[in-house]
């Protein structure tokens, strides 16, 4: 039997959910082809639902979370991986229907891991995480709609988030003037060194929609959903383009056609957790390309498995700046 290990494990009570931390072995892990070490992981928003019951993000009880992860392969039968292999993994259901990453091991699908970008640890690699990854998804959906910088500003949502502040930091570097709505303009500095060129107070965009506002944005990353969706569309530029891909404001999205009809507006929804594997190895060819090292820096914190209950409250309560890296045998 394999040495004890720590988790975290996410049970259904009769009161609602309750989080433990478990020592597990080899054999209490789900099915699949690969098992891992895991070095590190991150908080992500669905992680905080998770955690915290806030959202409907487990469907398998009980369930260790952690959307993400990267580690080194402790054995595979999978013809791609061979112990040692460093790797990473985010989406494909983990920490949703398959154990997680808040685990020292883990075992998946060989299918759902990418090699370690060349120049990254463990580490860089969740700091980037499922979110920065997104971040890079939504910025090839813009360019992918054919926003260039020349064409004007671009609007990022939920700036100060995990998606939103890797999102400024890959628009800025890619030359885009970009425009960071937060709702803490405490974080003004940290988006301005991040790259971002302004910003604005989001309640600029959670006021009433008008069908067509005043055209403003050559592009938009949405990470909030609901009306400042739907003002971001609103104000975007004739043949302008949104990446809509979160909901930390609400699922609704409260808009009318008018924008896509009267001035072409393409909203294009990203979703990170089922794309391709070629598109996902590209997008992490671009991160390790369009992804300033020290911006990553700059926006990453670290904490210890002890600490993600706490985080997962956090980044559910919108307190969370940047990305939170978990130091899983830290
Ligand atoms: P974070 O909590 O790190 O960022 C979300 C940001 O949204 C907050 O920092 C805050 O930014 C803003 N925000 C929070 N609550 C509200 C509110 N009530 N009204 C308006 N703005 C609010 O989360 P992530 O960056 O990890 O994720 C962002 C969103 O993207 C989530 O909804 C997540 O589920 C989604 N997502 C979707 C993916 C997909 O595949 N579709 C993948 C990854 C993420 P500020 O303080 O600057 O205003």
């Amino acid at each position: 039997m394999s040495e004890p290990f720590r988790a975290i494990l996410v049970s259904k009570t009769d009161d609602g959910q309750k989080v433990e931390f478990v020592r597990l072995t080899e054999a209490d892990l789900m099915e699949g082809n690969v098992t891992i070490d895991v070095a590190h992981s991150s908080v992500n928003y669905k992680d905080g639902l998770a955690i915290t019951g806030k959202g409907p993000i487990i469907r398998r009880w009980p369930l260790i979370p952690g959307i993400d992860l990267a580690g080194t392969v402790r054995s595979s039968m999978h013809p791609d991986w061979k112990p040692g292999d460093k790797v990473v993994l985010g989406g494909w259901g983990v920490g949703e229907g398959h154990y997680g990453g808040f685990s020292e091991v883990a075992r998946v699908n060989g299918d759902w891991l990418v090699p370690l970008p060349e120049g990254y640890t463990t580490a860089d690699a969740m700091a980037v995480g499922v979110a920065g990854y997104t971040a890079m998804l939504c910025v090839m959906a813009l360019e992918e709609q054919g926003v260039v910088p020349s064409q004007g500003e671009v609007l990022v949502t939920g700036a100060a988030g995990g998606v939103g502040s890797t999102a400024v930091a890959i628009l800025s570097k890619l030359g885009f003037n970009v425009v960071a709505a937060t709702g803490r303009p405490e974080e003004e500095a940290f988006l301005k060194s991040l790259g971002a060129t302004s910003i604005i107070d989001r309640k600029e965009l959670q006021g009433p929609v008008k069908p067509l506002a005043k055209a403003r944005w050559a592009g938009v990353v949405d990470t909030v959903g609901s009306v400042m969706l739907a003002n971001a569309i609103s104000q975007v530029l004739p043949e302008g383009a949104v990446a809509a891909t979160g909901l930390a404001g609400g699922m609704d999205l409260p808009t009318s056609v008018a924008p896509f009809i009267l001035r072409g507006v393409k909203l294009v929804g990203v979703n990170s957790v089922s794309t391709p594997q070629p598109r996902r190895i590209a997008c992490w060819k671009r991160i390790a390309r369009d992804l300033d090292k020290s911006k990553l820096t700059a926006l990453t914190t670290h904490v210890k498995l002890d600490d993600v209950p706490r985080v997962a409250a956090d980044i559910v309560a919108g307190k969370i700046r940047g990305r939170v890296v978990v130091d899983v045998r830290g």
